[in-house]
């Protein structure tokens, strides 16, 4: 079995609160050997650095996510500023923009991207990026940042948008990662773009405890599961699981230096 890296996953969640250990020991039956933890907030971001700390197969990324801007206190970014440059976190995130929500003012959200942007290059991690519904702002600051500073490097997470969105993430720099939902029956569109991400620019994700792939799906997604994904995105590019499971492991110890 070729190894595997779930490059999303919200551990920290009160649904792993009961099994983690289990959770960790079917995610290394299945063959995944790192799982990244994300952060949405300080309090999320600090129980990422805890769990990477206690389980050698878990790195951390911290950061404060769009939805999460306007209940944020000066002080917390402060110190999940602190928290990115610890040797456990591995990435700045996550990050982005949302109109799908409306829980931050847009400008609001804007200026936490730009700050997660600069922390990233600042401290030469990758930056995790969120979207939804904002796929025309993502790609324009992204540009703006490609202007300014060269090639962005992160990933566009989860990924939702259509081909040329997935083109202009490519363009600037950034890795393309699909979730559980690659896997669903009205998702021929995404799979339609998947097939178009150059292969040393895929990674893939589960977004546990969310949105678990077919066969699984309505379950508690879990890092085990990435293994679906993985076959999925195999079929979808005509290549074996083996090929796409070599492909995004070498693509995220690259990325994220694990
Ligand atoms: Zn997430």
């Amino acid at each position: 079995m070729v190894p595997l890296i779930d490059t999303h996953a919200h551990l920290d969640d009160e649904r792993f609160a009961a099994d983690l250990p289990a959770v960790l020991d079917r995610a290394a039956a299945a063959g995944v050997v790192r799982v990244l933890t994300i952060g949405v907030d300080l309090a999320t971001s600090r129980a990422a650095v805890g769990l990477a700390a206690r389980h050698p197969v878990l790195a951390a990324v911290v950061g404060i996510q769009p939805n999460h801007a306007a209940e944020a206190a000066p002080a917390d970014w402060d110190e999940v500023t602190d928290l990115a440059a610890r040797p456990e976190v591995v990435g700045v995130g996550e990050s982005g923009l949302d109109r799908y929500w409306d829980r931050a003012p847009f400008p609001l959200q804007e200026d936490y991207f730009a700050r997660h942007l600069h922390l990233a290059r600042r401290l030469g991690k990758p930056i995790v990026i969120h979207c939804r519904q904002a796929e025309a702002d993502v790609v324009r600051v992204l540009r703006a940042e490609f202007d300014r500073h060269g090639p962005v490097r992160g990933v566009m997470h989860s990924f939702s948008g259509d081909a040329d969105t997935a083109a202009a993430c490519v363009a600037v720099g950034l890795h393309v990662s699909f979730a559980g939902m690659l896997t669903y029956k009205t998702a021929a569109d995404l799979r339609a773009v998947a097939a178009t991400v150059p292969a040393d620019r895929l990674l893939v994700e589960t977004d546990s405890p969310y949105l678990a792939p077919v066969p699984v799906r309505g379950k508690r997604n879990e890092p085990a599961f990435v293994r679906h994904t993985a076959d999925c995105l195999a079929a979808v590019r005509g290549v074996t699981a083996e090929v796409i499971a070599d492909q995004t492991t070498r693509n995220a110890r690259e990325l994220f230096s694990v």
